[in-house]
This record gives structure tokens, C-alpha cells and sequence, in this order.
């Protein structure tokens, strides 16, 4: 079963053919060819994949990444635990959103959403207020597709000892971090992004001696991470309820590709080549990038729409889509912008294809001709 499309969109993305096929048989979910040889393999790659370091450990959750990232937030936040949050995007936004629906007291940090946060400002907050226990940023601000300077801002919470949270959700698997060197607690991705599998559950990554410290700090029965933590570590990978069994047999076979492709650095490179093949290319189309070039993150990039009246993105991604390409619209609230994705099983050719693609679709232009 061949795609119609290629899906240039940062989750739910275009994955292989035998990540797809992976999924055509049915998995008991109390098996061992399920548990240990699926579930328990995947939790000790992926710990792999994150750090060196030791003392790591990782729990699978049902739902799509935000479920994980709540699971997060709502289990390692205490009772009397306040969070800082740097929100310059939809998804630091989304944390903060949260914490306000779990009552989980918070301080903001929102620099706007092209630009990175002040250290600073971030410092300022910390010595002020000590009552701020745990912090957290996004890596890849998808909105955008901007880096977060998680280096710097790890460094520092850790230097006032607080927990810090990571949302790796779009860089995991295809950016290099060592989670152990950074000093995060807990990173957060899910299975639909830079590992190539398909939508259904999320990941944490955490360090044990963390997640220990959170037995009934839960503010939800399906979403308390260390009870799922505990049911995997003491059954050999079982989930407490329903298991995604398809979902999860297609992550394990991605996790297989990723490995074959030449692990993280080797994927890293491809969209890092598919990313500059198409700014390259757009550039020379007349659109313009949404973020300085500094800031840039080899997941997924916006451009300003056309200025020209007759342009209409529905209109523009129907004319891509006709050619098998399928494109996002933006998410910026000040900017009037579109995305385009190089995450996936996508590769620098198709990025090419892409961008001739593009240039006949840039139908206000050919009216500007005609007039
Ligand atoms: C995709 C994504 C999420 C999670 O989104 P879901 O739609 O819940 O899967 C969270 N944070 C970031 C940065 C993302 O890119």
C-alpha cells in the first residue's frame, strides 16, 4: 500500500511502508512476544537513545503527546510545587494551559513567539521566587519550528536545584541530546514524530530517583505516570489498561529503521539536508522564512504567506496536495504564515520535487502575468 501522499507536516508523518505493515497482526497484550520482546524492548532503547548516563528509566502512555506531557506535569508537580514555564509558542502555551487546569500554581515566561527567552529574566525568577520547584521548555517550538537554548536554561535551573521538564516531542530522534549531560528530569516525545512510527501513545523519559519521588502526587488515575511506571517495571512491560498493541509493534519496527539509517546523528543530517534544500529553494521562489536563519531547526520551517491578494492557502494547498504533497498551515498569532515539515520519511529528492511543485502553484503569480 503505496501513500497518495507524502505528509511534509511535523505528526502525524509520512512513515515507511514497513513501519505500516508492521501493524497488519493482531498482539495479545499479556504475551511475552508482546511484553518483553515489544514493550521492554522499546523502553530500554529508548532510555539508549536519550543518555549514557545511568540511573535513566522510561514509561510508555497511552493518548497523543500532550496526554504525555500532562501525565508529566500533573504526576511530578507536587502539592505545594510552583512551575515556571517559557512559553514562545502553541506548545509552551499548552503547558502553561496544564498547569491552570490541574491548579498547579505557575510562573510565565512568555518572550513572544519569535524569540528565545531571556536567562536573565529566567534567573531574575528563580532568586525572587523560591517557591518555583520545577521549570520547563520546549525543545523545537513547533509552532515556529525555533530551538529553545535548552543547554543554557538546563544548566541553569539546575544550578537553583530544580526539576527541570523537557518537551522533546518534534526533536527527539532527530536532533542529538544527551538528556543525562543536559540534566533534564523528565523529556517528553511521542511515537508519530522523529522516531517515524504512528500516532497513539508518548514517552517520558525520566531519572529514576525522580519519578520515585512521585507516588501519589497524580491528578489523574490514567494519566499518573509512576503508576504506569510501576506496572510496567513489575509486570515486564504491561500497561496498566489498553495498550495501543499496533501502534507500539510499528514504534518498535521505526526504532529498528532508525537504528539502520545510522542512528540519531545519520537522521539528523538528512533533515538538516531536507531543511536547507528547502529554504534554499523557496528563497529562489521569492518566499521569505518567518525566522532568522540562527534560529532554524532542521524539523520544520515557516514562511510568510504572499502578499499578493489573490493568494488564499486552501486554494495553494489543494494545487500541493494534487501533486502529492500535503503542507501546514501556520500557527503564529501575529504572522501570517504556512509550514512545511521535513521530519518523516522524507528525503532531499522529494524536497526537490517539492519545490518545482510549489513554483507551479503559485497561481497569483501567473495572474499577475496574464494581467
Ligand atoms: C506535537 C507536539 C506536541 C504534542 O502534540 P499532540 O497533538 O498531543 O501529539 C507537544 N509539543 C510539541 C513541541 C509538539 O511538536
Amino acid at each position: 500500500m503505496k501513500n497518495e501522499y507524502l505528509l511534509l507536516t511535523p505528526g502525524p508523518l509520512s512513515t515507511s511502508e514497513t513501519v505500516r505493515q508492521a501493524m497488519l497482526k493482531d498482539w495479545c497484550t499479556w504475551d511475552d512476544d508482546y511484553n518483553k520482546e515489544v514493550v521492554e524492548v522499546i523502553r530500554t532503547k529508548l532510555v539508549q537513545l536519550a543518555t549514557k548516563h545511568k540511573g535513566y528509566t522510561s514509561v510508555l502512555m497511552q493518548g497523543s503527546g500532550t496526554a504525555s506531557v500532562e501525565a508529566t506535569i500533573g504526576t511530578a508537580m507536587g502539592k505545594h510545587g510552583k512551575l515556571l514555564i517559557i512559553d514562545n509558542g502553541a506548545y509552551g502555551a499548552r503547558i502553561a494551559q496544564i498547569a491552570q487546569y490541574l491548579d498547579i500554581p505557575c510562573h510565565i515566561i512568555a518572550p513572544g513567539e519569535t524569540s528565545q527567552p531571556s536567562l536573565d529574566e529566567v534567573e531574575v525568577a528563580l532568586t525572587v521566587d523560591p517557591e518555583i520547584s520545577h521549570v520547563a521548555i520546549v525543545h523545537c517550538e513547533t509552532t515556529t519550528g525555533m530551538l529553545n537554548p535548552i543547554e543554557s536554561f538546563s544548566k541553569l535551573a539546575k544550578s537553583y536545584g530544580k526539576t527541570v521538564i523537557l518537551d522533546a516531542m518534534s526533536s527527539f530522534g532527530g536532533i542529538p541530546m544527551d538528556i543525562g549531560e543536559l540534566g533534564i528530569d523528565f523529556m517528553i516525545s511521542s511515537a508519530n514524530k522523529c522516531i517515524q512510527g504512528v500516532p497513539g501513545f508518548g514517552f517520558v523519559i525520566a531519572k529514576e530517583d525522580k519519578l520515585v519521588e512521585c507516588k501519589g502526587q497524580a491528578r489523574s488515575l490514567s494519566l499518573d505516570l509512576y503508576d504506569q511506571w510501576q506496572c510496567m517495571e513489575n509486570n515486564h512491560g504491561k500497561w496498566r489498561f489498553t495498550s495501543p498493541t499496533h501502534t507500539v509493534r510499528a514504534f518498535f519496527q521505526a526504532l529498528i529503521e532508525l537504528e539502520e539509517e545510522g542512528g540519531v546523528e545519520a537522521r539528523h543530517l538528512r533533515y538538516q539536508t531536507n531543511q536547507k534544500t528547502l529554504v534554499t529553494g523557496m528563497k529562489e521562489l521569492g518566499f521569505k522564512p518567518l525566522l532568522d536563519e540562527t534560529l532554524h531547526s532542521p524539523i520544520i520551517t515557516s514562511f510568510y504567506s504572499p502578499i499578493e491578494s489573490e493568494y488564499d492557502f486552501k486554494a495553494f494547498y489543494d494545487r500541493l496536495k494534487e501533486q502529492g504533497f500535503v503542507i501546514y498551515p501556520g500557527k503564529v498569532s501575529n504572522a501570517d504564515c504556512f509550514r512545511i515539515g521535513n521530519i518523516g520519511e522524507v528525503y532531499p529528492n522529494d524536497i526537490e520535487r517539492l519545490i518545482a511543485a510549489i513554483e507551479k502553484s503559485m497561481y497569483w503569480k501567473q495572474a499577475e502575468t496574464v494581467v
